[in-house]
Formats: structure tokens, C-alpha cells, sequence
């Protein structure tokens, strides 16, 4: 999940100020101040679901709710979750009358159950994500206009003529793009080079292209990289990629969950608490009975969005596994945002290329295709991958032909691609919450590559 930043987002300077000097005051508040808070941009999330969006209205009036029932979070449970199903099938039910006025924008997203998901985020959502980011950072000592790396294939993928190309650097913002399509072992030293070239002070992105650019980096003798701090996002992220990404760098790896929905964020002190951020929405767990033996405090994810009006996500079950931490002791560092436990967040595979690059963000590419309702690639042998595919009515040859071409632009030519179909259920089996979007059956031993 890269941060999805662009020139416009600087075009709100006073509510930009204003909420991160909120966002700066409020980490240190109570857990009464922080709750207060909640209650009160919940009701009017649920104010504005009530009277203006015909989904909502018919879930309250089902359930002979009204939104002044609602007094305390703990209420919230009064209304049934919201599944991504029901996105799906209600999505146009969902909208708010204010969307457009909002400059509400669709993304869409495969999350950690693998199925696509589309939904809208405004500016108000932009606005807090942006403070969400600048708040968590400035933990690890960063400060607006530090020179910032990032590993995404976003931009690179979507300008054809820079494809190929390492990195992308931007002046304005002082933003080094790192091309994570082309992280491998005949490009770690230039893009080891443009690192130190432009000063680069910070690092984000997914756990596993950290970890592998760690150890490649490791693998080519390069020991001269070292930086304030190190971001991972997007994935779980195990305990050896931690070590290994913290001696390669030299500092501190400071952790982040969140997903593109955007109801739940959490992010990793400097004391290494994982801190939810109750300010930007509302975190339940809720139980799982095919986890019964699960420790009592663990579950569901299901979030509650607090700034999103154009299409207020309220209940969302985001699939991914959380621990609370049952102690309520406060973190060393003092901060008075709640600490979870635990979580279990995406765990894909790498797909290695024959031209030898670590292909780590490989699920994104189904996200940008409407047919399909689930997807899955393997990595038979060196030179071979199998897409499964469940899709709906409205896929097409075309449809296929094109996802063949961004295959292509991911994986390179050497690399053949078969398709086949089946049907959502077959290929989700029995594991609805753990579905790897990405297998490799190479024998990958990655510490020596
Ligand atoms: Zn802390």
C-alpha cells in the first residue's frame, strides 16, 4: 500500500495545519478525551448515514434503531457489520449526496481476503491520511520536506516511458520514488547509488521489498546505506525481516497497519507499542468461532471510518486478525492512544523473475480490473506462472488480453503466463481469512538468494 500523495493534497493548507496540530495534542490525550472524541464524529457519521443514504436508512430502520440510540461506542454493536460483499452489491446505496462536493475519488482494493473492493475516499479522508502519515513519521523524528525514499511501482507502471527506469525524484516535495519492479541483484547498486545521491534521510514501503532490498543489499557488500528510520506498511511484518532490515539500515523499522478503506490505523511507537490511532476511526475486534481456541482478547478486525462522508464505512469487517492488549497498561512512551496486542495482516510469497528481480507487489495488479471477483498467481518454475482467476459475467477476451500486457510490464516477456477460471469458492477453499493472493513453489532460500 504505497502513500498515495500527489501535489494536490497540499492544496488545503489551513485544514492540513489544523488537523495535524490536532492529531499532535490529541495522541497525548486520556482515554476518556480520546473516546469523547469518537462519540462525537460518530454521531455525526451516523447523523449523515440516517438521513442521507438510502443503504443506512433502511439498516436502521430494520434493526428499529435511531441514530440518538447511539450514546456510547460500545452502541455501535447495536447495528449489524458491513461485509465487502455488501459494498459490493450496494456500492451505488452507499454513496453520500455530498460525494461530488467532496471531491470523493473511487479506489479500489483486494485486501488481505484477495477479493476486489471498490469504494470512495474525499478530501476530508485525504486530509486526515496525510496528518495520519506526517504524525506517524515525525515519531521517528521526520519533518515535512525531508528527503523521503519509497519503494511503489504505481507511477512507473501507470507513465509507460519510465517503466524501466530505478527512480523518480521530485524536487518539490523531496520524494525519491524507488522503482520496486526493478529491485533485483543487477539493480540493488544503483539504486543504492541514488539513495546516497540524494541524500535519502527516510525509508517506506512494503515489509517484504524492504526485506529483500536488505538483504541484497547485504548480498552486494553495500554497508553504507544508513537512514534516520525505516517505514514498513502493507504486510505483516515477521520478526527476521525486522532484524535484518534494522542492522542492514542502521536505525530503527517502524511498523503500520492500515488498509486503502481506511477505518483502522495503527502505527509503532518508538517504544515499540503498535498504537491504535482512535482519532482516525473505530477499532472492534470481534470473535471468530472458527478461531475458538484464539485468546479471548483476539479476532475480527472491523473498523468504523470517523472522516470519510462520501461513503461512510460503518462496521466494516476488514478480515485481518487482531489481539487487543487485555492489560490496558499505558505505553512507556506516554502516548495515550490504545496499544493492541497483535496483528496478522497480509502474507504474500515473492514472485522472482527470470531477468532475476524480487517481484513483491504482484497482487496489485488485479485490483485494477472490475471482472474479477478473485485471483491467484503461482509461481510453478523459473519461468512459469498460473492465474487463477474467478471472474464475473462482465469479463472478456479483452479484459484478458489486457491483464496479459500489465502481467508483461510486471514480470517481463521471458515470463509465461497461463490463465485458467474457476469459480470463487473452489479457489478460496477452506481458508476465507488466511487466502494467499501470491504462492511461489521455487525453493527460495533467501538468506543466501
Ligand atoms: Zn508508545
Amino acid at each position: 500500500m504505497p502513500v498515495d500523495f500527489s501535489i494536490k493534497d497540499f492544496f488545503y493548507p489551513i485544514a492540513l495545519i489544523k488537523m495535524r496540530r490536532f492529531l499532535e495534542k490529541s495522541q497525548w490525550y486520556s482515554s476518556d478525551q480520546l473516546e469523547s472524541y469518537q462519540i462525537n464524529r460518530l454521531r455525526e457519521i451516523l447523523s449523515l448515514a440516517y438521513e442521507h443514504i438510502p443503504y443506512y436508512r433502511q439498516v436502521f430502520s430494520d434493526n428499529g434503531i435511531h441514530p440518538d440510540d447511539i450514546t456510547e461506542i460500545d452502541q455501535l454493536k447495536r447495528l449489524p457489520v458491513l461485509t465487502k460483499d455488501i459494498v459490493r452489491r450496494e456500492y451505488r446505496r452507499l454513496q453520500s449526496p455530498f460525494a461530488e462536493k467532496l471531491h470523493a475519488k473511487a479506489y479500489c482494493t483486494s485486501g488481505s481476503t484477495g477479493a476486489p473492493v471498490s469504494f470512495l475516499l474525499d478530501k476530508p479522508a485525504n486530509i486526515l491520511e496525510f496528518c495520519y502519515y506526517w504524525r506517524h513519521w515525525s515519531w521517528a523524528g521526520y519533518r515535512l520536506g525531508a528527503r523521503f525514499g519509497e519503494f511503489t511501482c504505481g507511477f512507473f507502471i501507470k507513465h509507460e516511458h519510465n517503466k524501466n527506469d530505478i527512480a523518480y525524484f521530485s524536487r518539490l516535495t523531496g520524494r525519491l520514488q524507488l522503482n520496486s519492479l526493478m529491485l533485483g541483484e543487477h539493480t540493488v547498486l544503483k539504486i543504492a547509488e541514488r539513495i546516497r545521491s540524494y541524500s535519502i534521510r527516510f525509508l517506506n514501503g512494503l515489509a517484504s521489498t524492504l526485506y529483500y532490498f536488505a538483504l541484497l543489499c547485504k548480498k552486494a557488500r553495500i554497508t553504507d546505506i544508513s537512514f534516520c528510520a525505516v517505514f514498513s506498511q502493507g504486510e505483516m511484518l515477521l520478526p527476521a525481516y525486522r532484524s535484518l532490515i534494522e542492522s542492514t539500515f542502521h536505525c530503527k523499522l517502524y511498523d503500520s497497519y492500515g488498509h486503502m478503506e481506511r477505518t483502522v490505523a495503527i502505527s509503532e511507537c518508538p517504544d515499540g507499542g503498535y498504537h491504535i490511532n482512535s482519532e482516525y476511526g473505530i477499532l472492534e475486534v470481534i470473535r471468530d468461532e472458527s478461531h475458538s481456541g484464539e485468546n479471548a482478547t483476539g479476532g475480527i478486525a472491523v473498523g468504523t471510518s470517523l472522516h470519510n462522508f462520501s461513503m461512510p464505512l460503518i462496521r466494516y469487517v476488514i478480515n485481518d486478525r487482531i489481539e487487543l492488549d487485555a492489560s490496558n497498561s499505558p505505553c512507556s512512551c506516554g502516548r495515550g492512544l490504545p496499544l493492541i496486542k497483535k496483528l496478522y495482516g497480509r502474507n504474500e510469497d515473492v514472485i522472482i523473475t527470470p531477468d532475476g528481480r524480487f517481484v513483491t507487489d504482484i497482487f496489485t495488479v488485479f485490483e485494477s480490473f472490475s471482472g474479477i471477483e478473485l485471483a491467484r498467481i503461482e509461481q510453478t518454475d523459473a519461468r512459469r506462472v498460473l492465474v487463477s482467476l474467478a471472474c464475473s459475467n462482465n469479463w472478456s477476451n479483452s479484459t484478458e488480453y489486457s491483464l496479459r500486457r500489465v502481467l508483461e510490464k510486471y514480470l517481463g516477456a521471458e515470463m509465461r503466463v497461463d490463465i485458467i477460471y474457476t469459480d470463487a469458492q473452489s479457489l478460496r477453499g477452506t481458508c476465507a481469512n488466511k487466502f494467499k493472493m501470491v504462492v511461489s513453489h521455487l525453493n527460495v532460500k533467501s538468506e543466501g538468494l
